[in-house]
């Protein structure tokens, strides 16, 4: 199976062979958005365009695998920036009418939970599944991950990643945020500042999140400090706001276990790969009986073997490949598994 991602900067070309990784190629146009602190899309399509072939060879290459031994194309169809989906599903399409395979349009969040099988096996179903990238943070109940996603709640303003982006421009650390907030927060304490837990009263919603709250009390706390020349603790400040982040996204998952009598919870998304929260989610899940899995760091983010995995699991299950006329979502909704 070959897979292709393309619905943000990241042009990632997988192979699999049922659930074996063979190959994962990546090519990323980050550096050309730094500037602009957010991904350009008009950048991330040309970027696509001109990483697609390239990529492609060099995914076969790694694999030891020839072109003409594919046997079926999969493709991110959505959610995701229009432009650079269109580019990974025309790519794919061609691939898929050259070689006369199979095409599977396949739902970029449903693959992100779908990656974790190449580590740790088939999933465990129903599991509870817990979402968390830089556009989506959601609780899903997955009775079964080819055709079944149930959302049980999600943020009803920032994401989870978007938050970490958010703050590290508040605090002057590099785009996309996530990976540098990890890594200064090693230095700090997470019980610095107090920062809010959004969505945790008692008449809150179980499974919905909200992040915008928390990002606007960082930017003031930051704003206070400076007004008053009290130098800011870049470590305290991304330890306690990464804390608040990851105490409500770990509480809320180990809930909706417990309430749903679920025993298998899989964290998927870029924001997967934050250290604390991998840490705090064992840690929790271990106290409640929970049997955790947690894709490695590097297939957290976007990458083309998520696709290809999510696509070996739709021949698995016998699902129809999508018609020769598949097109990009950009708000697919994550109960379509495959267009
Ligand atoms: P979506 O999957 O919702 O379409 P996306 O594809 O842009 O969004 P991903 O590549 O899955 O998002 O994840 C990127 C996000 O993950 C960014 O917001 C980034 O800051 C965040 N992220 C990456 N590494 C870490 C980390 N170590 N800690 C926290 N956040 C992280
Ligand atoms: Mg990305
Ligand atoms: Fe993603």
């Amino acid at each position: 199976m070959l897979g292709f991602e393309t619905s943000c900067d990241e042009t990632g070309i997988g192979l699999v062979r049922g659930r074996t990784l063979l190959s994962d190629a990546l090519a990323t146009s980050m550096a050309e958005h730094e500037r602009f602190g957010g991904v350009v899309p008009e950048i991330a399509s040309r970027a696509h365009l001109e990483a697609m072939v390239p990529t492609v060879h060099r995914a076969l290459a790694d694999a030891g695998v020839a072109l003409t031994d594919v046997d079926a194309v999969a493709v991110t169809s959505g959610p995701g920036l229009t432009g650079a989906l269109l580019v990974g599903v025309a790519a794919a399409k061609a691939y898929a009418l050259a070689l006369g395979v199979p095409l599977y349009g396949v739902n970029h969040l449903a693959a992100h939970v779908a990656v974790d099988e190449l580590e740790h096996g088939r999933l465990a179903e129903p599991s509870i599944a817990m979402l968390v990238s830089g556009g989506h943070s959601s609780i899903l109940l997955v009775p079964d991950l080819a055709q079944d996603v149930q959302p049980l709640g999600q943020t009803i303003d920032d994401a989870a990643g978007e938050a970490f982006d958010k703050v590290a421009r508040v605090l002057d650390l590099p785009f996309p945020g996530g990976p540098p907030i990890d890594r200064e927060a090693l230095a700090g304490d997470p019980r610095a500042i107090a920062f809010p837990r959004g969505l945790t009263g008692p008449r809150d919603a179980a499974y919905d999140f909200s992040f915008s709250g928390l990002k606007t009390a960082v930017a003031r706390w930051v704003e206070a400090q400076q007004r008053d020349g009290v130098a800011v603790s870049v470590p305290d400040v991304a330890a306690s706001f990464q804390e608040a982040v990851v105490d409500v996204l770990t509480a809320k998952a180990v809930r909706a276990c417990r309430d749903h009598g679920v025993d298998h919870l899989v964290i998927g998304g870029g924001v997967a790969a934050n250290s604390r929260l991998r840490a705090v989610a064992q840690e929790r899940c271990d106290a409640a009986g929970i049997v955790l899995r947690v894709p490695s760091r590097r297939l957290c983010t976007d990458n083309g073997a998520m696709v290809a995995a999510l696509g070996s699991r739709l021949v698995e299950a016998g699902v129809a490949p999508s018609s020769p006329d598949l097109g990009a979502d950009s708000s697919l909704p994550i109960t379509v598994v495959s267009a």
